[in-house]
């Protein structure tokens, strides 16, 4: 069984990567940014809520995070490990984490986080902005984005290692390139 948490600043490319190794390894996919925009375009009350934060770049409550995480498991009892997006971001939710892993019975295999640098981030964001649609991918909500995931979201990388289950991998190069670097990791941690 395979339980992994993505990891990694904007842009760091999670979501493109991400979507290659659920296919690769047939894992339950949890991309809690994904599953606020799908709440966000369903036009409802708590989806004009969500958006009012998420456009300005800052982090919803954990307690609503939780909860899209409990029912989107709920739905799916059978699988073979999940694989979080964009989860953990704060400390918090990082202990969270831990507890629902426990409380699942499900070993978690570890933190991957794909490493970019910032002006590379920038610069993809603001290329993605282009076509993705996405409100918060412009320069200002960019850079506050950047600035909620070196405060909030950094020291998660820091629990982790010491913990001994935080893994780097270099996030530049071409998309096969980087997801060899992921299967070898995986590869190596997995339990
Ligand atoms: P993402 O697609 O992961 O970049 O997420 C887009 C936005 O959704 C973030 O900038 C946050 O506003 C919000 N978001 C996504 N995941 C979380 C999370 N685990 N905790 C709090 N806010 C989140």
């Amino acid at each position: 069984m395979l339980n992994i948490a993505l990891f990694g600043p904007p842009g760091a490319g999670k979501g493109t990567q991400s979507e290659k190794l659920i296919q690769k390894y047939n894992l339950l996919y949890i991309s809690t940014g994904d599953i606020l925009r799908k709440e966000i375009a369903s036009g409802s009350e708590l989806g004009k809520k969500i958006n009012e934060i998420t456009s300005q770049g800052h982090l919803v409550s954990d307690e609503l995070i939780m909860q899209i995480i409990h029912k989107t498991i709920a739905e799916s009892p059978h699988v073979n490990g999940i694989l979080f997006d964009g989860f953990p971001r704060n400390l918090s939710q990082a202990k969270l984490l831990e507890e629902l892993m426990e409380e699942l019975q499900m070993p978690f295999t570890g933190v991957l986080s794909l490493e970019v640098p910032r002006e590379e981030l920038i610069a993809r964001l603001i290329n993605r902005g282009k076509v993705s649609g996405r409100s918060d991918d412009k320069e200002d909500v960019i850079i506050e984005r950047l600035k909620e995931y070196e405060s909030k979201t950094l020291p998660v990388a820091e629990y982790f290692t010491k913990k001994g289950n935080f893994h780097p991998v270099k996030g530049v190069g071409s998309l096969d390139e980087i997801f060899d670097r992921l299967v070898a990791e995986i590869e190596k941690h997995r339990k």
